[in-house]
């Protein structure tokens, strides 16, 4: 098979950014690499990153707008979506539409979006899922800087001393740069590592601290370790003065607090505190990495700010191995942050209440209008559909209805507005089928543009399969409508190189230094020399080369040119309720990604974990009588979500985890938002999804079932499903809560049987065992197993058979074998570049592979993208502690 040259392009999925070579055979096929060349990742990849190719398959595509659930051509969505918003807004106002958009969008298509809204519309209703991501971070970063400015590179995580890492789970949710913090703490042993984290995430494994912090503790945390900073004359005075303002009174707020406060707001002991404050007093070159644990808060933006105010404090910000450092879940969160895709800012860094801002960028425009308030933030975004304010909403390369809180409500809102518009790649997902017009849009590897990474770093996505059937790049169909809607001129972009053009001049537009996104190098940028784009960081002026690090010299962007020392608030948001004494904190696992669409067509990645799970400390299982692999009934008082109880350590008892990703499409009751209160951070608006007060309950199933199946089921009628992608088809979990009388037809149904089709049966009534084979002339259709407790048989065993010949006096084995029937089972997958399962990594260290490293020169696993390596190490030690008892 001749190959084409490989394309470099990025990963669509985390704000590591890592550089992608591409390469797509003639048969469709598709090999990724890393890009050795590319400086987020020099050559690595995650697990994620390194199945791309099994993610570009066109199953389950949106293939050509419908109106309806009917296909219609472009001209006749593009004419109705255009007239119904002019409508709209001629009836009711430029307010009463809006754009919920993506921090998945190129930010060539953020810009497009953004403009037509604020600049055209006349409204500022248009938000994006970064909202969840990291709005509480922008926020912190504005009243610090004076504006939305990512101090430090990757680099400064591998010359620190010190990396402190607060509510990130580095090691799964950006693995390729946990990676290169390992291969830095390889090479230098003294490095230290903290965790701050409720939970004992595979990050710990790395650290030589782990802080179990009370969730929302971390204000109290950083207003404890400023006291100590003064106390102990940590303080940096001569950057304080030069370069800040703000500091007497933040640092007497601080004073004011008692350490006994900070140990119950905290719940970490007088020692622990004692621990890391002194490791940080005593560090200069420290950095501080944040995540969703810090921004997905009721308070995410004044933790941010008391991490922030550490950094002044100690002058440690803008100098190789120092600074305060955000790390966004999303790939193009920073994109979407420099072209003002949120409600309340404006493109370029520039700001809604600020006048003259907004005079600028609508005399660069030329529009007729400019948005003259901040917009609704996403969670008041869908409160407005619901109660009717918003009648038009065009969602783009989301799925609210699974991933916003309260999912059930938004939702509700959505069946009850009088026009839906999405655009996405995917045929059925839990917000499509709520629109009234679908538009197909492209999908990463058939369009062109360019991401931000979290170290502001611009990489082209290039584009390297053709488009198929009548898919349209986003800015394409929005350009469309704008031209429909009577702005044609402001919209005759031909190109994606079009648009980074203007995005570029306009930041460039009036700036004379006192903005810090400039990349006003590239105003004039060919088609070309778009084409070759290297990764650059930003800023990059016009005749400069680029900034690695801000504020090493002060130079803040606020209008004395100082940072601001901010005072926080240390509050207690827990709401003790004895009817939901748990508390729910939600995340990502580490080989899936937002809401399945993508992650859920790979087989491998399906493998780590195949169903939605809760996972609860052994104490809280014991109280509750759940035992490991149960079901559990995950509630509030409005909502719950049926999943498997997974009995962990890892977790404080009192709290349970349950993974993100989980919708209608893979799971009967996964959706985990559901669950979730619709409580924002005040100030960014970002809701807090990591400490939700629910309670548990076993869920009693008379039956328990799984299957494999050679073909995707369109319903199964089943209390508890769970469906995940698997070599030659799909495996299925099953709970019921009552026997059926003919388990015959519900395994037909399942199996999508056709006359055609032979089944075969057996069943054990006394055990209430059953089991059905179904047979399309020498191939396995579907298996089922049912039990009256969760079946035994071996996972990996059965789903092998899907791909095997079966001839007709053998079809018996897969009926007639007792519970664990077909060998050794390999176990839940921990290395899903190689398919290695957790029991062959704990018989290989049995067998003396005592290291992480012997493992992989044992089984290879580990050895490719290195996401595992941590789950690997837990493994070893799980071996090594049973065999010292
Ligand atoms: Fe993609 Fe993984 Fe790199 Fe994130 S760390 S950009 S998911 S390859």
């Amino acid at each position: 098979m001749t190959m084409s040259q490989p394309t470099k392009t990025t990963c669509p999925y985390c704000g590591v950014g890592c550089g992608v070579l591409a390469e797509a055979s003639a048969d469709g096929n598709v090999a990724v690499r890393g890009d050795p060349d590319h400086p987020a990742n020099f050559g690595r990849l995650c697990s994620k990153g390194s199945a791309l190719g099994e993610t570009v398959d066109l199953d389950d595509r949106l293939l050509y707008p419908e109106i309806e659930g009917q296909r219609v051509s472009w001209e006749t969505a593009l004419d109705l979506v255009a007239s119904r918003f002019t409508e709209t807004i001629a009836e009711h106002g430029p307010d009463s539409v809006a754009f919920y958009v993506s921090g998945q969008l190129l930010t060539e298509d953020y810009y497009v979006a953004n403009k037509l809204m604020k600049g055209f519309i006349g409204s500022a209703n248009i938000d994006t899922n970064s909202r969840l991501c990291m709005a509480s971070s922008v926020a912190g970063h504005k009243r610090a800087f004076g504006t939305d400015t990512v101090p430090g590179c990757y680099e400064d995580l591998e010359c620190a001393d010190l990396i402190v890492l607060v509510g990130s789970n580095l090691a799964w949710c950006h693995p390729v740069l946990y990676q290169r913090i390992v291969a830095a703490k390889e090479k230098r042993p003294d490095m230290k590592i903290v965790l701050i984290d409720p939970r004992r995430t595979m990050t710990a494994d790395l650290a030589e601290m782990h802080a179990p912090i009370k969730p929302d503790g971390d204000v109290a945390l950083f207003v404890g370790l400023l006291k100590h900073l003064a106390d102990v004359g940590a303080i940096d005075d001569a950057f304080v003065s030069e370069h800040t303002s703000g500091f007497e009174d933040t640092l007497n707020a601080a004073q004011s607090v008692d350490v006994l406060s900070i140990v119950e707001r905290t719940g970490l002991s007088s020692a622990q505190l004692k621990d890391f404050f002194d490791l940080f007093a005593r560090t200069e070159k420290t950095v501080t990495v944040f995540s969703q644990g810090v921004n997905q808060s009721y308070c995410g933006t004044d933790k941010v700010n008391a991490i922030i105010n550490c950094h002044l404090a100690t002058g440690r910000i803008g100098k190789a191995g120092t600074g305060p450092f955000s790390i966004t879940g999303q790939p193009n969160a920073m994109g979407g942050r420099e072209v003002g895709g949120l409600a309340n800012t404006l493109a370029a860094h520039m700001e809604l209440d600020k006048p003259g801002d907004r005079d600028r960028v609508q005399r660069f425009w030329q529009s007729p209008v400019i948005a003259a308030k901040p917009g609704l933030k996403a969670v008041d975004m869908f409160r407005a559909v619901a109660d009717g304010r918003i009648k038009a909403i065009w969602i783009i390369a989301t799925n609210p209805a699974a991933s916003m809180p309260d999912a059930g409500d938004v939702e509700a809102a959505l069946r009850k507005c009088p026009l839906v518009v999405v655009s996405d790649v995917i045929a059925k997902t839990d917000t499509v089928r709520h629109a009234h017009v679908k538009l197909p849009a492209a999908a990463w590897g058939e369009k062109n543009g360019t991401v931000t990474n979290s170290e502001r770093r611009i990489s082209r996505q290039r584009r390297f399969l053709p488009l198929p059937a009548e898919a349209q790049p986003d800015w394409w169909i929005m350009c469309e409508v704008a031209k429909r809607m009577g702005f044609g001129t402001a919209f005759a972009f031909q190109s994606p190189s079009d648009i980074f053009a203007e995005h570029a001049s306009l930041s460039a537009f009036e700036n004379e230094g006192n903005r810090d996104f400039d990349i006003g190098a590239f105003g004039e940028i060919s088609q070309n020399d778009f084409d070759a784009l290297e990764p650059f960081q930003w800023p990059r002026p016009a005749g400069e080369s680029s900034r690695v690090r801000f504020f090493a010299n002060g130079n803040f962007f606020t209008p004395d040119r100082k940072a601001r020392f901010v005072k926080t608030k240390i509050e207690d948001a827990r709401r003790e309720h004895s009817a939901f004494p748990l508390i729910l904190n939600t995340g990502r696992v580490r080989d899936h990604w937002h809401t399945l669409t993508r992650t859920g067509k790979s087989q491998r990645l399906s493998q780590h974990y195949g169903e939605p799970f809760a996972e609860i400390h052994p104490d809280d299982a014991r109280h509750y009588g759940i035992a490991d692999a149960d079901l559990v009934r995950v509630s509030t008082g409005s909502a719950a979500v049926l999943v498997r109880a997974l009995i962990s350590t890892r977790q404080q008892p009192g709290s349970i985890f349950i993974p993100m990703h989980w919708t209608d499409q893979f799971a009967s009751k996964g959706r985990v938002d559901m669950l979730v209160p619709s409580i924002v951070d005040l100030i960014s608006g970002q809701p807090a999804s990591k400490n939700a007060a629910v309670r548990i309950e076993r869920f009693v199933a008379e039956t328990y079932g799984f299957a494999v199946l050679a073909h995707k089921p369109e319903h199964i009628d089943a209390e508890y499903w769970a469906l995940a992608k698997c070599s030659g088809g799909w495996r299925v979990e099953l709970g019921f809560a009552s026997a059926r009388e003919d388990w015959a037809a519900f395994a037909n149904a399942l199996f999508g049987a056709s006359p055609a089709a032979e089944t075969i049966a057996f069943h054990d009534r006394y055990s209430a065992r059953y089991r059905f084979a179904c047979y399309r002339d020498d191939m396995l259709l579907g298996a089922l197993f049912l039990a009256s407790e969760p079946v035994a048989v071996s996972r990996d065993w059965a789903v092998a058979q899907l791909t095997e010949a079966h001839p007709r006096a053998a079809r018996f084995k897969m009926i007639a074998g007792r519970p664990g029937i077909g060998g050794a089972d390999k176990g839940a997958t921990v290395c899903a570049c190689f398919g290695v399962g957790v029991n062959e990594i704990a018989a290989a260290a049995r067998r003396g592979c005592r290291t992480v490293r012997a493992i992989g020169e044992s089984l290879q696993a580990g050895t490719n993208c290195g996401s595992c390596r941590a789950e690997i190490k837990t493994v070893i030690e799980m071996q090594n502690l049973q065999a010292a008892e």
